[in-house]
């Protein structure tokens, strides 16, 4: 069976088995990427059943380096997950609730030690919220079998998601896979099925008396992040600064956006000087925030309490929490797009070029496209880009400079810090149109035009590339073309690595022959 299904089975076709097993001497909730304690959908269920059995819920988390390294999980995203496991373990302490944080060097251990502090602590129950990556799937249904040999019950919750995979399918019962539709039946299912958007109750607390061990843990420190993926001091306290860790900040984050910005998001979201989206993005993929909260919350502001409707900003905002979903589905679904394949086969023989110079310079910030470096710049500084400006850089990177488009999905990775699988490489397949429901091939983005449409006056390039402060007008645009090469010389700024012309033709023609060849 598909370890989708495994997993499906511990909610519902298990549930009766897992009723037959006693409940031991604790519960325990396995935290991954739902680091939370409100609506948290599993948490809520340990809770509730330790609750019921009068026994203690100890809750988990293990760091990983080897999921790490298999991620490209960036550094800053690795501190932030550290720091809001401070938030978490003290919140969760507030209850009597222990949370038990240790790292496992060998990704393959992870289970075993699991069943171990199972075994540890007396706990015939284990709950977690599933992740939808392929290696993340076999994992849990690993786990669901060692379980079953040893008499302890596993459940697995969708919780990432507002609408759970494979429930939206189309009239011929397949996955969809064009956004359009599937957003429609996104809307009329939640419509038809508001309990989805139903808060969980957070955990009660933990009655007192805890065992011994219990205690132990309550006074043991977070880990450190692994040698590979420290920051420095400096990069700390500015990560630190910038995105402050924890489901609170989450929270106020939600409501000052509601509040203040959501009204004017449709007319103002592509405009990446603007600072006009949620800025939310770390805390739904690391799970500070739910991705039905912050659906729930818009729709509750909405004059017509619909998803739809109402405040086009409040319903443009929620059409893009889909977005998440859908990628997610398709995720799910397709598990192969986790294995370095696009996601439409006939753009597999494309043959890219692997220029480490021109790779460097885009990585840098230095193509000599303004707006290119002021997000690549942006992007390495703050571990977050715009989405406008995401769309412009890895259309430049495969259809400019022709290089792999996985080389630039790797380095988002590497340094987003709301580095997501299935939103990276959806975006990035949009973007170079291998991907489900991508931009058509021919359709290429002019990184003038785009600087000339959506930074206008270049307060977003003179923020992010300083040395062209004093490049007036349009030419901040592309100084070089537009005469303002003495300026721009004298700062030092590169001359453009290509003729967007020119390459834009390569581009066309070596998909052309990709195609061709499929
Ligand atoms: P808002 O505009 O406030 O949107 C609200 C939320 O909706 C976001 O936080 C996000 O969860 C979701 N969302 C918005 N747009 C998209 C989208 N296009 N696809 C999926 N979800 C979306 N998003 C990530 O969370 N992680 C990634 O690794 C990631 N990589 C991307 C790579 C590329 C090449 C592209 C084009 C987009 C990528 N995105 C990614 C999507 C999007 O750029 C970010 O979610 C958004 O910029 C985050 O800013 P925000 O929270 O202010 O968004």
């Amino acid at each position: 069976p598909r370890p989708l299904d495994v997993l499906n089975s511990t909610l519902d076709g298990t549930k009766q088995e897992r009723e037959r097993i006693p409940v031991g001497e604790a519960v325990v909730h396995w935290f991954k990427r739902d680091l939370r304690t409100h609506d948290n959908r599993a948490l809520s269920m340990a809770s509730a059943k330790a609750k019921s059995k009068g026994v203690p819920l100890v809750c988990m988390f293990i760091v990983s380096p080897q999921d790490y390294q298999a991620h490209f999980t960036s550094a800053p995203r690795v501190d932030f997950e550290l720091r809001t496991l401070e938030v978490l373990k003290q919140d969760l302490a507030e209850k009597e609730i222990p949370l038990y944080v240790t790292t496992i060097e060998d990704r393959k251990a992870v289970p075993g030690h699991i069943l171990q502090k199972c075994e540890e602590w007396g706990a015939k129950h284990i709950y977690c919220n599933i992740e939808y990556e392929v290696d993340e799937l076999r994992r849990e249904t690993k786990l669901v079998k060692s379980c079953m040999d040893k008499g302890i019950s596993f459940t697995a919750v969708h919780d990432d998601v507002v609408v759970s995979p494979e429930t939206l399918m189309t009239g011929a019962g397949k996955q969809y896979s064009v956004y359009s539709p599937w957003f429609r039946a996104w809307i009329k299912y939640v419509h038809e099925h508001p309990h989805v958007l139903d808060a969980s109750e957070p955990p009660a607390a933990n009655p007192g008396g805890t065992k011994e061990s219990f205690n132990v843990i309550f006074g043991t420190p977070i880990p450190p992040a692994p040698e590979n993926k420290k920051l420095t001091d400096e990069e700390r306290t500015r990560f630190a600064h910038l995105w402050p860790a924890g489901e609170h900040e989450a929270h106020q984050r939600l409501t000052r956006f509601l509040n203040e910005k959501v009204g004017m998001y449709k007319e103002t979201r592509n405009f990446p000087a603007e600072q006009s989206t949620g800025m939310l993005s770390v805390h739904l993929s690391a799970g500070t925030l739910a991705a039905r909260t912050a659906v729930r919350s818009a729709r509750d502001v909405n004059s017509t309490k619909k998803l739809d409707g109402g405040n086009i900003g409040i319903a443009g905002w929620i059409s893009e929490l889909a977005w998440r979903d859908f990628y997610k589905h398709v995720l799910a679904h397709w598990p192969y797009i986790c294995m370095f394949k696009p996601f439409k086969y006939e753009y597999t023989n494309i043959e890219w070029e692997y220029d480490e110079g021109k790779f460097a310079a885009w990585c840098e910030g230095r193509t000599g496209f303004p707006i290119v470096d002021a997000a690549m710049r942006q992007l390495n500084h703050m571990g977050y880009m715009h989405n406008r400006c995401r769309m412009i850089v890895a259309s430049f990177l495969a259809k400019d400079l022709l290089i792999d488009w996985r080389m630039g999905e790797k380095y988002f990775m590497e340094h987003l810090i709301d580095g997501d699988f299935a939103s990276n490489n959806g975006g990035w397949g949009f973007s170079a149109s291998t991907g489900v429901d991508p931009q058509p091939y021919f359709r290429i983005f002019n990184p003038l035009l785009q600087s000339e449409k959506f930074d206008e006056r270049g307060a977003y390039i003179r923020k992010w590339v300083p040395e062209l402060g004093g490049v007036e007008g349009k030419a901040i645009h592309d100084p070089y073309g537009r005469g303002a090469v003495k300026v721009a010389e004298k700062a030092g700024y590169p001359r453009p690595v290509v003729d967007h012309k020119v390459s834009r033709e390569r581009t066309l023609a070596k998909y052309k022959e990709g195609l061709g060849r499929s």
